[in-house]
């Protein structure tokens, strides 16, 4: 699936980067993504004005190790799909569904299976008590 939902486990209180760096060193990673992109989304390619950035992360579950692969642009469509557990809390659900089918060109029955295993992987990795941070993809940054 060229867009699939990203949920982040309950238990990693520091995966947002913007409560990890300050202001100016989250504006020089956010600006690269945007630069990146050149005024599209990342994902499904839809022209933007305002683009939003998106961290990527990757969960290896034996070692208890969550790393940064990526900060993306997208647009808030895109991001509505990838945050799927908020974006139903806020009555998206529906519109965030639509929006998944269309980009991956899929039904209703493809979109219910992905959620589910986005659930079922979003439930075990819940399990590992305390996540370690790998920002090596800083590095360049910083
Ligand atoms: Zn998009």
């Amino acid at each position: 699936m060229k867009l699939n939902f990203e949920l982040v486990p309950d238990s990693c209180w520091y995966s947002n980067l913007r409560s990890i760096l300050s202001p100016a060193q989250w504006d020089i990673v956010r600006k690269d993504a945007y630069a990146r992109a050149g005024g599209k989304c990342m994902i499904c390619g839809a022209p933007s004005k305002r683009l939003e950035a998106h961290e990527r992360w990757e969960y290896d579950e034996g070692n208890a190790v969550q790393k940064l692969v990526d900060v993306v642009a997208v647009c808030h469509s895109c991001h509505e799909v990838i945050h799927i557990g908020r974006t139903s809390l806020l009555g998206g659900e529906e519109r965030a569904a639509e929006h998944f089918m269309k980009v991956n060109g899929c039904n209703y029955a493809e979109y219910r299976k992905a959620l589910g295993k986005a659930n079922a992987d979003h439930r075990r990795r819940n399990l590992v008590p305390e996540w370690k941070l790998d920002l090596g993809y800083l590095k360049k940054f910083l």
